[in-house]
């Protein structure tokens, strides 16, 4: 029999500290709950499966199951001398993982220090930082699928990773729970520091470790992005947008000192946080919500914002920037 709680209050489970309440809860360690859940009890409303809440804006009570994983431990699975594979349950906290790899010397994720939330939610977005994805170390990827009522795994190819993007966006959108997720990093030396802000930060240091490189990342990070735990934010609001090389010129035209970052023969990628902050918005604030001082790219609830206050705030950025650049911005943030 496994215990629900009823009318939870998710104010502490989303970073943008959103006064929302789940009709129902359950909070797992063992994952053969789920099968107790959605076979034994049949169990067909609808659910959502939150993390650490870092990633989502709640717009509403949600009139549904939230299902909150918790289930931990990290295991050597594999071993030689380049190369370990790790399976880590979903419940584990990404940091956490990040700090077990750079205090084993183990290489891969360090560039991914600090980003808040579980490992269970890695995958979904493919995280990334400067320079560096998950998708780059993700083996495998353990879940439980809703529909066959079995725990089915995928390997990274068939994760179909993109750019903040997945398979469990898409077609398994709300239909699995993540369960385990295999990492593969190496055990030889090797960094990836050559990323703009890194690279500066490291010139301060005359050796270069594992642990130097996550400090300097944790450095800049602190420096630059709101602390959730002291004003509310769900990190970058907004994707990245691709755009054609021909309205790169066209913006050129007027900036000649857009940064972007090729991505193909006729594709780049420009800085969202760039377009917000040249079209006037950095540092606003519009009632309880705001544009971050610091990184354009970050809204922020300023106290007891309301999600209406931060999806009118985040549609007044997105007419604009149509409107002045002729670019859809699309949030990255899941709005539920
Ligand atoms: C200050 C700050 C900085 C950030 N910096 C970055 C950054 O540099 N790079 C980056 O990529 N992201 C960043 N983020 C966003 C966020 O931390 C990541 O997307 C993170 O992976 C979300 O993890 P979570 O556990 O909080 O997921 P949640 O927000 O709880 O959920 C996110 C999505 O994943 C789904 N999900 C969660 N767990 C599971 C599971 N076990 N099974 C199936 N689906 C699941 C949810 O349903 C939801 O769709 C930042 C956020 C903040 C607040």
């Amino acid at each position: 029999m496994v215990s629900i709680q009823k009318n939870f209050s998710l104010k502490n489970y989303n970073t943008f500290g959103i006064n929302v309440f789940a009709s129902s809860f359950i909070e797992y360690t063992n994952i053969n709950t789920l099968n107790e859940l959605f076979i034994n009890e049949a169990f067909n409303s609808i659910f959502f499966v939150l993390g650490g809440g870092s990633n989502v804006l709640f717009t509403n009570n949600f009139n549904g199951l939230i299902i909150y994983p918790q289930n931990k431990g990290i295991e050597i699975i594999e071993e030689n001398n380049e190369t370990v594979l790790l399976r880590i349950a979903a419940g584990e906290e990404w940091d956490k993982v990040v700090e077990y790899a750079v205090n084993n010397l183990f290489y891969g994720i360090e560039n991914l220090s600090l980003i808040p939330g579980n490992i269970g939610a890695a995958p979904i977005q493919n995280i990334g930082a400067y320079g560096i994805e998950i998708k780059d170390s993700i083996k495998y990827v353990d879940f439980f699928n809703t529909i066959s009522g079995k725990i089915e795994q995928l390997n990274n190819s068939d994760c179909k990773f993109g750019y903040r993007d997945s398979i469990f966006k898409n077609e398994l959108k709300n239909k699995i729970v993540v369960t385990n997720v295999y990492i593969q990093l190496s055990k030889v030396e090797n960094y990836h520091i050559d990323y703009g802000n890194i690279k500066d930060e490291l010139k301060k240091v005359e050796v270069i470790n594992l642990k130097i490189v996550r400090d300097a990342v944790i450095n800049i990070r602190k420096n630059k992005l709101p602390d959730p735990a002291i004003i509310g934010n769900a990190g970058s609001f907004f994707k990245n947008p691709i755009i054609s090389k021909q309205l790169l010129k066209e913006i050129q035209a007027d900036f000649a000192e857009v940064p972007y970052y090729d991505i193909d023969v006729c594709q780049v990628k420009i800085p969202a946080g760039w377009l917000i902050e040249k079209c006037g918005f950095k540092g606003m604030k519009k009632g309880n919500a705001g544009v971050h001082d610091k990184q354009a790219l970050v809204l922020v609830n300023h106290g007891n914002a309301t999600s209406n206050e931060i999806l009118e705030l985040s549609d007044e950025i997105i007419a604009k920037i149509q409107n002045r650049f002729g670019i859809s911005l699309e949030t990255e943030v899941n709005i539920i």
